[in-house]
């Protein structure tokens, strides 16, 4: 019983830091917070998503571009121009590291007011990446 609590309890509060966290604050600043807090949410994004950890920075720029461009090719989440879900998938992956490495060159409508932290993704990206399954990065 304790360990279905466990993993009931860390599905929720990922969902929570993903709808609260990535969408609702760094994709489209609904709401705003201190610096300590978004701190706080970055390590609470961090514990709660685990091994799925995303930058919010590059998640928050992606999700903008999503919204602007959406069902266009420009859109990094597409399902319109793949031939499956995988392939749309590590389209998007593809992107979203595009945009965390800075190779790939973003408009600055999208990147403005986004919370970055680049230190704690760096660490963060780099300890998860060694306990994936599979790393695309
Ligand atoms: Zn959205």
């Amino acid at each position: 019983m304790p360990i279905l609590i466990f993993f009931l309890a860390h599905w929720f509060l990922s969902l929570f830091s993903q709808t609260f966290f990535y969408h609702r604050y760094a994709s489209h600043a609904a709401f705003t917070m201190s610096w300590g807090w978004e701190r706080f949410f970055y390590i609470f994004s961090f514990i709660t998503q685990g091994s799925s950890y995303m930058s919010p920075h590059a998640y928050g720029v992606m999700h903008r571009m999503h919204h602007a461009y959406t069902d266009t090719e420009k859109d990094p989440h597409s399902p319109k121009f793949t031939k499956n879900i995988y392939e749309m998938m590590m389209r998007t992956n593809k992107i979203y590291l595009g945009i965390y490495k800075g190779t790939l060159t973003v408009d600055e409508k999208f990147t403005k007011n986004v919370p970055d932290w680049p230190a704690f993704d760096k660490w963060a990206i780099t300890w998860t990446s060694s306990i994936r399954f599979f790393n695309a990065g």
